[in-house]
């Protein structure tokens, strides 16, 4: 197809998702509200961007971003620290804090996420299996949502410490959940075990909505900051909120107890993190808008999208069947030369631990493997599915989901 003919589709696919677009900037503008509002009730100034050393004693800008992040999310309290080293460490800590020996941990989304099968159900010693923790899983439902009369006879059977929901798709061939989805599920648990602590892996999920899990029930909530909330500045870090006190045991296994969450220097990283949740609403919606791009430029030519252009999202995650694993492939090194850092790279499907397929990866970012950034990746094999998420501006996102088609259809 020759570069006209795509700049006529991509053309047409624009105008199309006019209204789509709209939506995203209202979403944004209501969370754009949340935070400023946020930032002046905590008084946010210049002061906090100033950084402690050492054992971060009384850190200013620490405290008050804590207290910003909670009261966006809906919750009582949060730890936001750039020694979470990743999502995973963050939601670890939120489960190994929330969970002792003899507990149940169910989770209701079906496995989660890859990288934390090792912490929960893994033989090494340390994991929450070793530790005594035993886990149960319930599928999703047909529909793709939560399966609830399972999770409500399982919810009164088990008396679980923790219901383990992921709101995100992942890497899984499934939808993100919504909102209200999280706030029911959170209903249907506590009417038949009070006690349970609702656990919500909110990763690729902040801001796409209006409400976040804690304002309709969720307990806790944790996160990665080199995705959505670090707005595409934080350089590292990760996130946990909720209750107060689920959030302070979190804090006792990021550092220990009798510490907790008093310490932890923040060094020059304030300002980025601040600047990077005060951007992150807006910065969301242009990765939504790139993915309802993608969508309806891939759907124009003959592809299979998951969720379709129009159709409501509840995470930065765009999935294509990309059919081929040549097209796959093409693709993900079309995103990576439409890149703004090593664009000069051509990504090769390579082995992955913990895959029994090669995973091909293009990931031109600023920083390490944000995926806030636009990047793309899949398991080379049936069906080739492509995981596309992010763009820091719609711009570049457009422009990267373009170089992508050119590769993949030269
Ligand atoms: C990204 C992600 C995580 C955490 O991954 P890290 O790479 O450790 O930040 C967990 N769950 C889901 C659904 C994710 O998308």
């Amino acid at each position: 197809m020759d570069t006209e003919k795509l700049a006529a589709l991509a053309q047409e696919a624009e105008d199309r998702l006019q209204s789509v677009f709209r939506g995203f900037e209202h979403t944004a503008q209501i969370n754009t509200a949340r935070v400023l509002r946020a930032f002046r009730e905590y008084r946010v100034s210049e002061a906090c961007f100033a950084g402690t050393t050492g054992y971060g004693y009384d850190d200013l800008g620490r405290e008050t971003l804590e207290k910003v992040y909670a009261k966006v999310f809906g919750a009582e309290s949060a730890l936001v620290r750039t020694t979470f080293v990743n999502g995973t460490h963050a939601i670890a800590c939120a489960l190994y804090g929330a969970l002792r020996p003899g507990d149940t941990i169910l989770s209701v989304t079906g496995a989660p996420y890859d990288t934390l099968h090792a912490a929960i159900t893994g033989a090494a010693r340390g994991s929450l299996a070793s530790c005594g923790v035993h886990y149960r899983q319930l599928e999703l439902s047909p529909d793709g949502g939560p399966d609830w009369e399972n999770i409500r006879a399982a919810a009164a059977a088990l008396r679980p410490a923790v219901v383990y929901l992921q709101r995100s798709r992942g890497y899984a061939d499934r939808r993100a959940l919504y909102t209200e989805e999280i706030g029911r599920a959170a209903d249907v648990v506590k009417s038949v075990s009070p006690d349970t602590a609702v656990v919500v892996d909110n990763c690729y999920g902040e801001f796409v909505e209006e409400r976040e899990p804690c304002a309709v029930g969720a307990d806790l909530i944790a996160g990665s900051l080199i995705k959505n909330p670090g707005g595409g500045l934080a350089p590292m870090g990760g996130y946990v909120a909720g209750r107060a006190d689920l959030v302070e045991y979190a804090a006792e296994r990021l550092t220990l107890p009798g510490i907790g969450s008093e310490c932890g220097a923040t060094l020059n990283t304030g300002r980025l993190l601040f600047q990077g949740f005060f951007l992150a609403p807006h910065t969301v919606s242009q990765a939504l808008k790139t993915m309802a791009f993608a969508a309806a430029v891939l759907e124009a030519l003959g592809f299979e999208t998951f969720p379709a252009a129009g159709e409501r999202r509840g995470d930065i995650i765009q999935t294509v069947r990309l059919k081929t694993a040549d097209n796959l492939v093409r693709f993900c090194q079309g995103i990576q030369k439409g890149s703004p850092v090593d664009s000069f790279a051509a990504p090769v499907p390579g082995d992955m631990p913990g895959y029994d397929s090669q995973v091909v990866m293009a990931a031109g970012t600023f920083i390490q493997g944000a995926s806030l950034e636009l990047s793309c990746d899949g398991p080379v094999r049936e069906p080739y599915l492509g995981f596309l998420q992010g763009g820091l501006t719609y711009e570049a996102g457009k422009y990267g989901v373009l170089s992508a088609l050119e590769e993949m259809l030269r």
